[in-house]
């Protein structure tokens, strides 16, 4: 099994930067390795992108943006965009496996995140030439017409946790408005991305409408971010790093949006359907391990109830196994060592604080030793206040507090710095619209949670998760600025 999974995806296991619609090696020849979560194993190289890298993808975005990707119609770049979505659909084999490898999601994960990457891009396809401006009352000599125009040049920082899914909301609507985009994948997150740049250069796209740079953050990412001849950006990842990019974006004058994660909470009232919730519950958390932005991290439970739902919950996460992502495990292993020892450390400080453990499940016998496995852990009863209530942990630990009535409901829901989704689980379909209405959260979900779906639906956050929203019609507007026109005919 282990000789069979070392086998390469592909038959070159390096790989370039796409700049102009050509593989480019890394200015300076350097490479980067790029590990197995699975095993820590080497499993490709990647370019070492550097600044100089970044200038020649940005020019060549810019020549694109005034060439023959500009002067595209809105519907010949839709239906591109539809050509990438097929030609995705028909890779999805090669795409899974590939991502499993690469960022360590079990297949099935994987598998959905192509299919919601085809699904954006068919989305935005089809949205391109519905985007229109307004025309405007304003002196009786005079007509004025608002355009939606592209920005030109847009930079895109993806993380690892969901390459294709964020690459397609966010890549995907800015070519639906017609700018030409530099792409910088995370380090531990690049093959997936280039693959999809190829299949675009292959069913048609202009050299130099996606650009892709791989390598560090701190490099490559930073050059992009404060690279001049960049007009808008796109960033999706920590507090920390969102406020670098945005004050790189400062410098330049130029918009940005930002998607920092969150501390999402599953409100449980004592009326709730928990035979329906429990499944959604424990899943909203164990999605990716953990690590996704939108994950329910924080249960609060009626405290009527809350004995009898935290011992289902802990029942069900000691069930659970952390495994080798191709054998169909429950979670995968973390991105990297980092996380895992992030992940461990946050709950050695939890058991130092004297926080109970009310369920823990288990590592897979067959994991490989060399892989950045956690077990799935849940804490109950976690104070408000706590560490492990307030900070974004992206693992897959779940911590349960009790609250009495629904004000407290609300205050305890609202009261991280975080502010991305929130749920409300409720019979009471009064009560459900008044708490619903009262998260400050850029989604709510009544009855049911949405981590990382919904492709459709406006998607970005309050405070600390970031500003600007991504994902639905909305997030294809978020790529334009208008252009008013007024035209004096007397
Ligand atoms: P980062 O925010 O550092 O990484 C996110 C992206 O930013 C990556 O593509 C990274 O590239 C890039 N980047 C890093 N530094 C810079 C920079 N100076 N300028 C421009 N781009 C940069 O997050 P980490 O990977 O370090 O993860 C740490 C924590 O961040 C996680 O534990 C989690 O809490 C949070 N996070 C949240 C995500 C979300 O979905 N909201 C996604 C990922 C992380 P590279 O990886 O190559 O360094």
């Amino acid at each position: 099994m282990n000789d069979q999974l070392r086998q390469p995806v592909a038959p070159d296991m390096v790989h370039a930067n796409i700049i102009g619609g050509q593989d480019v090696e890394a200015s300076d020849g350097d490479l980067l390795d790029v590990l197995s979560p699975a095993d820590g194993l080497l499993l490709a190289r990647i370019a070492s992108g550097t600044a100089r890298d970044v200038d020649a993808a940005v020019k060549a975005a810019r020549a694109a943006f005034e060439g023959a990707w500009g002067r595209l119609t809105a519907t010949e770049r839709g239906r591109l965009l539809i050509k990438l979505a097929h030609a995705v659909e028909a890779d999805v084999e090669t795409l899974t496996l590939l991502e499993t490898r690469d960022v360590g999601k079990p297949l099935a994960q994987s598998r959905a995140d192509v299919t919601g990457l085809a699904r954006y891009l068919e989305y935005y396809g089809t949205a391109a030439d519905k985007l229109h401006g307004d025309v405007i009352p304003y002196l009786g000599t005079h007509f004025v017409g608002v355009e939606r125009v592209p920005f030109g040049v847009t930079g895109h920082i993806v993380p690892w946790n969901y390459p294709m899914q964020i690459f397609g909301r966010s890549v995907g609507a800015a070519l639906a408005a017609g700018n030409a985009t530099v792409v910088k994948p995370a380090e531990d997150a690049s093959l997936t991305i280039l693959r999809v740049a190829k299949l675009a250069r292959d069913v048609g796209f202009p050299q130099g409408a996606l650009n892709v740079v791989t390598g560090l953050g701190r490099t490559a990412g930073a050059a992009l971010t404060s690279h001049p001849g960049i007009d808008f950006i796109s960033f999706t990842g920590s507090p920390e790093t969102g406020t670098a990019v945005q004050t790189a974006a400062a410098q330049n004058h130029v918009g940005v949006t930002l998607e920092l994660g969150g501390k999402s909470a599953q409100v449980v009232f004592d009326d709730a359907d928990i035979e329906r919730a429990l499944p959604v519950l424990v899943n909203a958390i164990i999605q990716n391990g953990g690590q996704t932005c939108s994950a329910g991290s924080r249960l609060l439970i009626q405290r009527g109830i809350f004995d009898d739902v935290v011992n289902a919950v802990a029942a069900r996460f000691k069930a659970l196994r952390a495994g080798h992502p191709e054998r169909s495990p429950d979670l995968g292993p973390m991105i990297n060592q980092a996380q895992q020892r992030r992940v461990e450390k946050y709950l050695e400080k939890a058991r130092q604080d004297g926080l109970t453990v009310a369920g823990e499940g288990g590592i897979a016998a067959d994991a490989p030793s060399g892989g950045y496995y956690v077990p799935a852990t849940f804490l109950a009863p976690v104070p408000h206040e706590s560490t492990l209530s307030q900070d974004e942990v992206f693992g897959p630990v779940l911590v349960a507090t009790p609250f009495d009535d629904e004000a407290e409901a609300i205050r305890l829901a609202n009261g991280t710095a975080y502010g991305l989704v929130a749920s409300v689980w409720t019979r009471d379909a009064m009560r459900a619209t008044r708490v619903g209405r009262s998260m400050r959260a850029g989604q709510v979900f009544v009855n049911c949670y949405g981590a990382g779906g919904g492709i459709e639906l406006p998607f970005g956050g309050f405070g600390k998760s970031g500003h600007g929203r991504e994902k639905g019609f909305e997030g294809l507007v978020e790529f334009t600025t208008t252009r008013t026109l007024v035209i004096a005919h007397g």
